[in-house]
Formats: structure tokens, C-alpha cells, sequence
């Protein structure tokens, strides 16, 4: 049976600025040839006029519906970071960050860095949290995970816990730790608010005394002594990636996010030498890696992040660059053999560079399979794409297009 390959440039898409867009601007010999061996189109990866984030995204793009299985970042990027969640944790982002103040508790202190000066050596820092802080007296157990840079992930395991629940980070510098509070009147939610200060308070104490904070004082750089905790969610009940579509799963990654959708799915998510999410990470690597799992795996997504980034940066050129850097790296991907592979190239979502957050805009999509009435678009560009023989679909449609045409969809009736 054939498989699919599919290849998401993160936040691609964008607005024209005088009717030029960094896509419609690169240079790309290899998507334009994709696009003219396969049929084009342009894709609400949710709905017409929903601004996707890359987990919800990534979610309708693997075939779950992200109004049903979505419940927060704080379970996905704790999966990214390799905490094995289970169903029911309540999960939360970590920022390794610096306070001020006098006092005792943690929640007079005033934020001074939301990332401890964006410290990278956390290490110790997990291990003095996690053999220090103690939460039995409320028969809960923790994981507290260090992340890349300043980031980490915190999961609570136990009976009666809630995500109805404040974050701690106040989000922005000069204002006090926040005290977590209960969202509803659920005694679940009160208890989980008292537990989650607790943690706060104990790790605080821990982090403020570390010897590796001294030592940072010394030598004039912030302390990373407090942990603030934002995107709560409850680990949801969600299907494997086999269990729903009877196909197993490979994730090509840089990002702790999208990986974690992998390892949320039970996708076989491997660390790719040089994969760093960023512009400057080791696209050939990936593109060997995507081309290798295909050989074991019936379903590969292929992820380039740096577009987004630089998105958000409002970097035109630096995004034109980037996807010419990317159209030269996917080269090897002209030569599979489309009777065996469906390739899709597409986009999460639009983050125009004019607006540098993700909007609702259509994104462009190839399909290049044998069999697809190929069409007369003739480069890939977000400006000509919906002239293509897909028009408009949604990314739920994608994936059920491109299982049908590996036959590996089921007959709806007789
Ligand atoms: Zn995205
Ligand atoms: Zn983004």
C-alpha cells in the first residue's frame, strides 16, 4: 500500500505586501515542479477564518479534530520534553525565570526576566526541584522536566485534579508571581490551585538557595530562581495515531511541540542530529531522516518551523531566504516514486509577516500522487494556488484526500 509523505512549513502562508509575498518572491525550482506534476490548492487548516495555532494545526493535519482532542498546550509540550503523560495529568509550560523582592513567599516577588537570562543550564536545577519539593501530603506526584533554553514542563498525577485553573506567570516583567486561583467552584479546582502554590512556594525556596544561582550571581548573570507556569491543560483521552487511522505514525521535528503531538499520537518521534527548529537548523538531515522512516512508516510528516519564526519577526527577505533554503533541501523528494508515495506540501497556518501572528488566511497545498487529475498551476505560491483542482478544502478534507488515495480509505456505504 502506499503511504503519505506530508511536509509543513510552518506559518508559510502570508498577505501580499504590493502584491508580492515571500513565497510568490522565492526562487523554488523544486515546489514549482511539484506543483506542476500534481493537483493545487488552498486549505482553511481548521475553518475559513480560524487562526490555527501550530498544535491545532498540526492536529486537523494528522486527522483529529482539534475541537475535540485540543485540551491546551501545557500536555503537548510536556510529551515534547519526553514526559510520558498519561490521560487525566494536568500539565503546564515551564519559564526558568528571575524575581526580586523581600519576604518569605514567593508571591511578593516582582518578575525581573522571564527567562532568567535565557539560562541554558538547567540540569541541576530539575534534579534539586525534583528530589526536593514534596507534594505527598496532598497524595500527588509530579514530574517537573527541563525543556531546551529556559523552558521546561511540570505534570501533576493524582486523583481529583483540575485545569480549571490561573496561570502563574504574570507574562510580563515588573509585575508579582501570581498566585494560582481556581476558574470554577469545583473543590477539584480549589485543591489543584492549593497544590500548584505549594509547588511554587517549594520550588521557589529551592531555586533561591541552589548553589548554581550563587555562583551565577558571581559572575553578574540573573538568578534562575523562580518557575513560572502557564498553558495548563488535562492530558486528554485521545487515540493513537494506529488506533484511528490504522497507519503508524513518524514525526520529523525540531520543535518540542510538534514533537510532542508525535509522542502524544505514539508516532515514532526520533531526534534528528542538527534539528533545532530554528533558521539555521540541519534541513538535509531532516529530509534523510523523513525519506528513511517512509520506508518503515505508512504516515510521515516532515516539519520546517523557521518559517514561522521568522514570521513573527516580520523578516520578509529572511522568510524568502529561509524557503529557498527549504526548496533546495527537499530536492531528493522529486525522485520517490509517486506510485508508492502521496506527497503533500503545505503550511500549518498563514503568519503574514505584515501582521507577525498567525491569521486565518487560506495556505497553498500540493498533492503529487499517480492518478491526480494534475492541473495548470505551475509554481507554488499562496497567490496561485486556488486556481488548482483542490479549490478550497479544510485540513480534515487533506488528510481524508490524500488516505483515499493511497486506498486507504473505507467505502461509505454499499
Ligand atoms: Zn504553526
Ligand atoms: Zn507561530
Amino acid at each position: 500500500m502506499s503511504k503519505v509523505l506530508l511536509v509543513v512549513l510552518d506559518g508559510l502562508g502570508d498577505r501580499p505586501i504590493d502584491g508580492k509575498t515571500p513565497l510568490s518572491e522565492a526562487k523554488t525550482p523544486n515546489m514549482n515542479k511539484l506543483a506542476k506534476m500534481g493537483i493545487n490548492g488552498i486549505m482553511d487548516t481548521i475553518s475559513p477564518g480560524i487562526r490555527p495555532g501550530s498544535d491545532t494545526g498540526h492536529l486537523s493535519l494528522l486527522g483529529y479534530d482539534p475541537y475535540k482532542y485540543y485540551t491546551g498546550r501545557g500536555p503537548i509540550e510536556a510529551a515534547g520534553a519526553g514526559v510520558d503523560v498519561k490521560p487525566g495529568d494536568i500539565a503546564f509550560r515551564v519559564n526558568f525565570a528571575t524575581v526580586e523582592g523581600e519576604g518569605e513567599s514567593v508571591f511578593e516577588k516582582v518578575v525581573v526576566d522571564r527567562r532568567a537570562g535565557r539560562i541554558s543550564e538547567t540540569d541541576e536545577l530539575e534534579k534539586a526541584i525534583n528530589e526536593g519539593v514534596d507534594l505527598s501530603e496532598f497524595g500527588v506526584e509530579f514530574i517537573f522536566k527541563r525543556g531546551s533554553g529556559h523552558r521546561g514542563a511540570l505534570v501533576l498525577r493524582g486523583e481529583n485534579l483540575s485545569d480549571k485553573i490561573s496561570d502563574t506567570d504574570p507574562h510580563k516583567v515588573g509585575e508579582k508571581v501570581k498566585r494560582c486561583v481556581p476558574l470554577d467552584d469545583s473543590e477539584e479546582a480549589k485543591r489543584t490551585a492549593e497544590i500548584v502554590n505549594s509547588f511554587m512556594e517549594q520550588a521557589h525556596r529551592i531555586l533561591e538557595n541552589h548553589p548554581l544561582n550563587a555562583e551565577r550571581e558571581k559572575r553578574g548573570l540573573p538568578k534562575a530562581n523562580v518557575v513560572l507556569l502557564r498553558g495548563v491543560g488535562k492530558c486528554p483521552h485521545i487515540p493513537s495515531f494506529e488506533e484511528m487511522h490504522g497507519m503508524k505514525l513518524a514525526v520529523i521535528a525540531g520543535t518540542t511541540l510538534i514533537k510532542g503531538i508525535g509522542r502524544l499520537l505514539k508516532g515514532y518521534v526520533p531526534d534528528i542530529e542538527g534539528a533545532t527548529g530554528n533558521r539555521n537548523t540541519n534541513l538535509d538531515n531532516k529530509v534523510k531522516a523523513a525519506l528513511e522512516a517512509l520506508k518503515k512508516y505508512d504516515f510521515v510528516l516532515l516539519h520546517i518551523k523557521a518559517t514561522d519564526e521568522l514570521s513573527h519577526d516580520g523578516d520578509f527577505e529572511g522568510k524568502k531566504e529561509f524557503i529557498e533554503k527549504v526548496d533546495k533541501a527537499i530536492e531528493p523528494l522529486l525522485s520517490l516514486d509517486f506510485r508508492d508515495v502521496c506527497l503533500v506540501v503545505t503550511a500549518d497556518h498563514s503568519t503574514p509577516v505584515s501582521i507577525k501572528e498567525h491569521t486565518g488566511d487560506p495556505v497553498p497545498v500540493i498533492v503529487v500522487h499517480e492518478g491526480v487529475r494534475v492541473d495548470d498551476v505551475e509554481e507554488f505560491s499562496e497567490l496561485k494556488a486556488w486556481k488548482g483542482g483542490l479549490c478550497r478544502i479544510r485540513g480534515m478534507d487533506l488528510f481524508r484526500i490524500a488516505l483515499d488515495l493511497v486506498d486507504r480509505m473505507e467505502k461509505f456505504g454499499a
